[in-house]
């Protein structure tokens, strides 16, 4: 029993390590100013695909929408042992909201052919909404299960996992085709193949080989063959132009606000055993703690 499994993984700004000119004036981020980095919890989605492929088999393709730059976090997936790489990007792209993402990302996915298991990440760094994966699922007509943190069974139809809920946790089943989102709780991402960097450090986009110079391409004995990573556009995924990008987005961004927390009363506590003793003496003062 082997299963066709596709990812979803998106480029984001390294919103962990911000500083001071992280943000731009009008209050939106400045990208140039963040490294871009391999959206945490995809790692985790990738992880749990290739796990399912060293256990059962099958076939992982992975996907992500984004600039040409975007195709950096597929080299990566190529070095964590992916078997195919796509990347979405066209003009027509730009200034998709989420909607207009999952509409992008469900042709792309359509496009590849059949599928069992889909993985995203619970949720993006930058954007935060946790709705790409959910309405993705909703434009294929799949099942969906979100916030993963462990796949408990997997059957040829049926998969079974356990999602994080507010104060406990939930176990569901489901028929295949079924879209998981999977959160950083799920596993540890295994690194790079050493193996795998060696073959793959030059794969690029067709595109992306189209744009180098001659003399890098000789120094580096660069051809065809290292065009791995396909390059998507809308008509190749069959995407409707006024379904894509701003034209596709109902979502406006009305006013941007800059909050800054102020520091609120706070009270340090020894990390000794008297230290320990004062605040749970204080906390049952307060009949916190009963
Ligand atoms: C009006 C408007 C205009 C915008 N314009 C732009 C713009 O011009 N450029 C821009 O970069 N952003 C733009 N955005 C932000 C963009 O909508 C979000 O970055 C994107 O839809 C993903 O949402 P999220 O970051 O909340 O992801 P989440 O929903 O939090 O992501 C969950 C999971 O979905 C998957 N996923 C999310 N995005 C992608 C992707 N692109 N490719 C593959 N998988 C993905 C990943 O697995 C991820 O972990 C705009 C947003 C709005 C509202």
């Amino acid at each position: 029993m082997s299963y066709q499994m596709v990812v979803l993984v998106k480029q984001v700004p390294d919103t962990h390590n911000i500083k001071g000119d992280a943000m731009k004036a009008d209050g939106t981020v400045n990208r140039q100013a963040l490294p871009a980095i391999f959206n945490p919890e995809d790692l985790n989605a990738l992880e749990e695909a290739i796990k399912i492929k060293d256990n059962y088999g099958g076939k992982v393709t992975v996907i992500t929408m984004g600039p040409p730059n975007a195709s950096q976090i597929l080299r990566e997936s190529l070095f964590r042992n992916a078997d195919r790489v796509i990347l979405v990007s066209d003009r027509i792209f730009a200034g998709a909201d989420t909607l207009a993402t999952s509409y992008a990302l469900s042709m792309a996915i359509r496009k590849t052919g059949n599928f069992d298991i889909i993985f995203c990440g619970r949720q993006a760094i930058d954007g935060d909404t946790a709705q790409v994966g959910p309405q993705t699922a909703e434009k294929l007509g799949i099942n969906q299960i979100t916030c993963v943190n462990k796949i408990m069974e997997l059957k040829k139809d049926t998969i079974t996992a356990e999602r994080s809920i507010e104060g406990g946790y939930e176990i569901i089943k489901a028929k295949l085709p079924t879209l998981l989102t999977i959160t950083a709780e799920a596993n540890t991402p295994r690194p790079a193949s050493a193996k795998k960097i060696l073959a793959y450090k030059h794969a690029m986009t067709p595109l992306e080989l189209d744009g180098l110079d001659e003399a890098y391409i000789q120094s580096k004995e660069i051809d065809e063959s290292h065009a791995v990573i396909e390059l998507w556009g809308h008509e190749q995924i069959g995407a409707n132009p006024e379904q894509c990008g701003l034209a596709g987005s109902p979502t406006k961004v009305k006013e941007i606000e800059s909050v800054v927390l102020g520091a609120r009363e706070s009270k340090k506590i020894e990390g000794s055993k008297a230290g320990l003793e004062s605040l749970v003496k204080e906390l049952m003062t307060e009949h916190i703690l009963g």
